[in-house]
Order: structure tokens, then sequence, then C-alpha cells
């Protein structure tokens, strides 16, 4: 096999298990995103489950206070009707000053009840403006949700056919030089065959020798390795619109 041949086949392998690497690592952090996306969705849900929890709780000191009006008013008629049957002056004056004192009370929990009438007002509207937005958020966590699902699906079909991809290429390649490519590469971080342009070394962005420059730019003889990272390197001419 030439020279050129074999440098062909080891920037398509190194193409296609880059490319695996790439699909790994978005794979890993697809289920993490996924995460946060639940993490603040829930968020949501429990800060308007605790407001709806307060509306609730609202309107229940509403209903007590009503009830206690109710027995407020009830107690005033009863002794305004206990007037009827007085037989003294003290006891007239005596059920004036009790039925001041009732009307003060019940006069006092009409205000609170026009407060919280109020209070209930603003809270019934925040809440349902609150549910409003937590549908569109449901809405759109769900369709996160779903576009993640699908794409952590394409993704593992990716991966297969980027696997075999290497696969078949790996088959092709001489064992020996299989070895010194594998090699480079579990030193270099997963990268054994980079591209050089103008003089820098794509792995390790170190200048090489203008003369290698030049042997790489031609055809040559020998496989060339950066004098500085050991990587495999082949010339790329970025100026070529491909
Ligand atoms: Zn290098």
């Amino acid at each position: 096999m030439r020279l050129t041949e074999q440098l062909a086949l080891l920037i398509q392998l190194q193409k296609a298990e880059s490319a695996v690497g790439r699909i790994q690592v978005r794979k890993k952090d697809l289920p993490l995103r996924m995460e946060d996306l639940e993490k603040e969705f829930s968020t949501l849900c429990t800060e308007a489950e605790a407001q709806r929890e307060q509306l609730e709780s609202l309107r229940k000191r509403r209903r007590e206070k009503d009830t206690q009006l109710q027995t407020g008013q009830e107690s005033l008629k009863r002794t305004r009707e206990r007037l009827l049957d007085v037989k003294t002056n003290k006891e007239y004056q005596s059920i004036l000053k009790e039925i001041e004192t009732l009307e003060v009370k019940n006069s006092r929990m009409e205000d609170e009840i026009i407060t919280l009438l109020d209070e209930l007002d603003c809270l019934e509207t925040a809440t349902k403006a609150r549910d409003g937005e937590l549908n569109v958020s449901r809405q759109r966590f769900e369709e996160q949700k779903a576009k993640l699902a699908q794409e952590l699906e394409s993704l593992a079909e990716e991966l297969t056919v980027s696997l075999k991809k290497s696969d078949e290429i790996r088959e092709k390649i001489p064992a020996d030089l299989l070895r010194k490519y594998d090699q480079i590469k579990g030193i270099g971080r997963g990268l054994a065959v980079v591209s050089v342009w103008k003089e820098v070394c794509g792995g390790c962005h170190m200048s090489i020798p203008p003369q290698q420059y030049n042997e790489l730019q031609k055809a040559t003889t020998t496989m060339n390795t950066c004098p500085n990272c050991n990587r495999i390197l082949y010339w790329e001419n970025r100026n070529s619109d491909k």
C-alpha cells in the first residue's frame, strides 16, 4: 500500500473516531440536561403549589371570619331584644353598653373581612396568572424533553454508524501502522493524526521546521510526525475551497 493511501486511511480513521468521541460526550451530556430541565420545572410546580395553598388558607380565614361575624350579629340581635324586658335603668344602661361593645366588635370584623377580600382578590388574580404561566412552562418542558429524547435516540444511531465505519477503516489498515496509530492516540488524548497549516501543528499548535513543512506539501516517502507532540502529520491546504 502506498504511503499516500495509508495516510488517507489514517485521516479517515481519525475523523471517524473523533466523531465517535464527540457523540459519546454529547450522549453523556444529554441526560444531565434532562435532569436540569426536570429540576427547573419541578421548582416552578412547587412554587405554584405553595401559592395555591396560600390562597386556600386565605379562603379558609375568610370563611372563619364570616362565621364569627354572623355569630357577632346574632348576639347583637339577642342583646337588643333583651332591651324590651329590662326592669331597671341600671340594667338598661348596662345592656346599651353591651350593645355598643358588640357593635364596635362587629364593625371591626367587617373591616377585617373587607381587607381579606382585597387580599383574596389580588391573590386569586396572581394565582390565575401563575397557573397560566405554569401551563406554558409545562408545554415547553414537554417539548424540550421530547426533543432531548429524540436527540438521544438519533445519537445512539449515529454512534452505531460511526463505530461501524471506524471498524471498516481499521480493517483496511496494515496492523503495524494501526498499532502505531493507537499508540500515538493513547498518548495524544484521542488525537493521532493532525493537519498542518502554515507550519503549525494542528495537535499541539507548535511550529514545525520549514524543511519538514515543505516535505509535507509534496508527495513524501516517509510518514511525518510532529517533532513536538509526535502525532502523525498531513498537510491541509486551507486556502482551497472544497
Ligand atoms: Zn504537534
